[in-house]
């Protein structure tokens, strides 16, 4: 009678170790957050290259900076400097 006792004390606590085992990392580790999305632009699309307006270096559509006329510049000084 005794056996089955203690049987069933180590399957509860082994059951409850894979429990506590199981659930921890969901609860300590909750999935990577998405980068946070850069203002003005579509944080759903998956990195489009677009190429300087002035040197032709090709970079992300979301770290491009663009022109009022919708030119995608590498950096602010392209962008002042403008088209080539
Ligand atoms: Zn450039």
């Amino acid at each position: 009678m005794m056996k089955y006792v203690l049987l069933l004390a180590v399957v509860g606590l082994a059951l409850w170790w894979f429990k506590r085992r199981t659930s921890e990392p969901r609860a300590k580790a909750p999935p990577p957050a998405k980068p946070a999305a850069r203002a003005g632009t579509s944080a759903a699309e998956p990195a489009t290259m677009v190429a300087c307006a002035h040197c032709g270096v090709h970079l992300p559509q979301s770290e491009a900076l663009m022109d009022a006329a919708g030119r995608p510049y590498c950096g602010e000084a392209h962008r002042v400097a403008g088209p080539r």
